[in-house]
């Protein structure tokens, strides 16, 4: 049997400043990359045009092209990734597995049983930090506990990078180590039960005209103001060490956003309660929620009369994308103007969302709850008309996406918004006290 190495892909699509691979490269032994459509998680998506299934189809046909001009191929699997790994023993002397962090609920079980699994054999399961810039307890307080609250976990982040800076992985300098393999054809999305739409996905380029206007422009969601690079930082195809270097270069403000994200990976990693539908902050979980599905329906539609909410919810029910303006004041409707439990939206962005995170994608929705950290007080209620008039002035982004709004066939508003304030701030005043 041949000796291998195994890079397996997961969140980290790229060749390039790749950390794991840059360390199974260096081992200067075959590496075999490989990469596992996980039935686990492909079963649970009811959408069989799901945006995120294609896009990383596509680039796994990317990857394999680049790998076959050294020689080498990435072998797909779909499958139960213990399975895969089962298998692969049977083919290959496998010597390590060389992998980079996950830090959700599932892909941690999941680490966890191929590591067991590897164990058995001596196979060692060499794991690397490449999704963040600052993990787990990389970022704490002087007492060693985690940081709640986002400007002092900044300001603690910007000080370890002072000491640690940002060194990109040279991971293809060493290609000539990948094992030489013909190429072997993916499974066809139609294999997997899916099927291929004529999608056209944003970029992995950082645009540096929309990096250094972000502080200005970002609040504003008719123009092309942020980065759209969601997407490629979920999957990997952009890394966030050369992202994160351009936006120390360019504008401080990016680089904050770059920071939040670290700080809603840290929140997960340090209160693990949230990654199981629990608030971070459990009292929270004590208000009665209405739930009605009539209007619940009208929110995930952009029907509810409301056209900054209705344009949101439009443009990502058509794009897999919105606005992170728009994404706050949707978020802040369902939950406040609706009564309906946060975590029903927080499903459905997950559904929809070509960036979708878990822990950034938690955090916000328990910003907008109020129940999570360093969340908006319950007491402050985003006014939807006047977040409109002051981020949509010449309503560019409503005309875009509801342009009915200009005529009479515009549905009326499902609540007004005074009466659904009185409403949840007695709700929430239930069990909370104003801090
Ligand atoms: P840019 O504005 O160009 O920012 C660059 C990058 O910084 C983003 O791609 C993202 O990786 C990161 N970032 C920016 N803002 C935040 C933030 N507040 N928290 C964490 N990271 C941030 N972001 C996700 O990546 N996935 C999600 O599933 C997600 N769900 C959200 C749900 C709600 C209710 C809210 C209020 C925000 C959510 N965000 C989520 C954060 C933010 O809205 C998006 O990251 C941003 O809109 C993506 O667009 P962009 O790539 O153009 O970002």
């Amino acid at each position: 049997m041949t000796t291998v190495n195994i890079m397996w892909f997961r969140r980290d699509l790229r060749l390039t400043d790749n950390h794991a691979l840059y360390h199974a490269l260096k081992v200067n032994q075959n590496v075999l990359p490989i990469f596992i459509f996980d039935i686990n998680i492909l079963n649970k998506l009811e959408d069989k045009t799901d945006l995120r299934v294609q896009f990383i189809h596509q680039t796994l046909s990317q990857l394999q092209l680049q790998l076959s001009k050294f020689g080498s191929t990435l072998q797909v699997f779909y499958g139960d990734p213990v399975v895969v790994f089962e298998n692969l023993q049977q083919q290959y002397n496998i010597n390590s597995v060389y992998t980079n962090h996950d830090y959700e609920t599932y892909g941690i079980t999941r680490d966890l049983a191929v590591k067991n699994l590897l164990a058995i054999n001596n196979i060692k399961f060499e794991t690397y930090k490449d999704q963040v810039i600052f993990e787990k307890s990389e970022v704490v307080k002087d007492d060693g506990l985690p940081y709640t609250v986002f400007t002092p976990y900044s300001k603690r982040w910007k000080l370890a990078l002072a000491n640690s800076p940002i060194t990109p992985y040279d991971s293809l300098t060493l290609k000539n180590n990948f094992y030489k393999q013909v190429a072997i054809p993916l499974p066809s999305l139609e294999s997997m039960g899916f099927i291929a739409t004529n999608f056209i996905y944003p970029t992995a380029e950082a645009n540096l005209e929309i990096i250094k206007k972000y502080s200005t422009q970002r609040d504003y969601p008719g123009i092309n103001s942020t980065s759209k690079l969601g997407l490629h930082l979920r999957f990997g195809t952009i890394s966030i060490r050369a992202l994160a270097l351009t936006a120390i270069a360019n504008n401080d403000t990016y680089l904050s956003e770059l920071i939040w994200r670290d700080f809603y990976h840290a929140i997960l990693f340090h209160f693990p309660h949230v990654g199981q539908g629990i608030a971070f902050r459990p009292i929270y979980d004590k208000i009665t929620w209405r739930n009605n599905t009539t209007e619940f329906e009208a929110w995930c539609n952009g029907q509810t009369g409301y056209p900054i909410v209705d344009a949101g919810m439009r443009e990502l029910n058509a794009t897999g994308f919105m606005h992170n303006r728009v994404r706050m004041i949707t978020a802040s409707f369902l939950i406040k103007h609706l009564l309906i439990d946060w975590r029903w939206g927080e499903a459905y962005f997950a559904k929809k969302l070509l960036d979708f995170d878990f822990a950034a994608n938690n955090g916000g929705w328990q910003w907008a709850s109020s129940s999570g950290c360093d969340a908006a007080p319950y007491f402050r209620i985003f006014n939807p008309t006047l977040q409109m008039d002051k981020f949509d002035k010449d309503r560019k982004y409503i005309n875009k996406w509801v342009p009915e709004v200009q005529g009479f066939n515009y549905v009326k508003p499902i609540v007004v918004h005074e009466y659904a304030r009185k409403r949840v701030l007695e709700a929430y005043g239930k069990v909370l006290k104003p801090v």
